[in-house]
């Protein structure tokens, strides 16, 4: 196993639509297993292929109390096919570090999925594994924290991001 780097907002590859998975070999448990341990190494509860620069629909979520790793979930190719209620919370996002911001989502969600062999099964959600299904699925489209927040927020996220990059390209070492 191995750890993968984050990518962070604004780089592009994160509003791309990622593509269905057709191939369930090797290479993909591998990479399912790295995002799990860069998710718990973050440490996060949900992490989506394309924020370590992988065009696929694929995330891992583990919504278990934080460091319990317990509960330990993986989609392919996910299709949410019920929505109901509504939710508002705060989220944060590995691709959005020291950014917490309040979103709304569905208070419950039917999930269809395949597991790493390529088996499909259905899922229903509530609380915070709901939420964080319907984070991570965002990913998969290209869509961000950010684009679910008015301009005013959307302006200030973006302010304290290019803040983060440049206090993190300044704690470089010089080498
Ligand atoms: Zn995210």
């Amino acid at each position: 196993m191995a750890l993968r780097e984050i990518i962070k907002y604004p780089d592009k590859r994160l509003n791309e639509i990622a593509k269905p998975v057709t191939v369930f070999d090797k290479e993909l448990e591998i990479l399912v297993e790295d995002m799990a341990e860069t998710m718990y190494s973050a440490p996060g509860i949900g992490l989506a292929a394309p924020q370590v620069g992988i065009n696929k629909r694929l995330f891992v979520v583990d919504a278990s109390p934080r460091g319990e790793k317990a509960d330990l979930r993986i989609f392919v190719n996910p299709q949410i096919t019920y929505k109901s209620g509504k939710v508002l919370g705060e989220e944060g996002c590995l691709s959005f570090p020291e950014i917490y911001e309040d979103v709304v989502r569905a208070e419950i969600i039917k999930i269809q999925a395949q597991n790493v062999k390529g088996e499909p099964f259905e899922l229903e959600a509530s609380d915070i594994l709901a939420v964080v299904i319907q984070h991570e699925y965002d990913h998969l489209d290209g869509v961000l924290l950010i684009n679910h927040l008015n301009i005013i927020r959307k302006k200030l996220v973006d302010r304290k991001m290019k803040q983060w990059h440049k206090k993190k390209s300044n704690a470089k070492p010089s080498k």
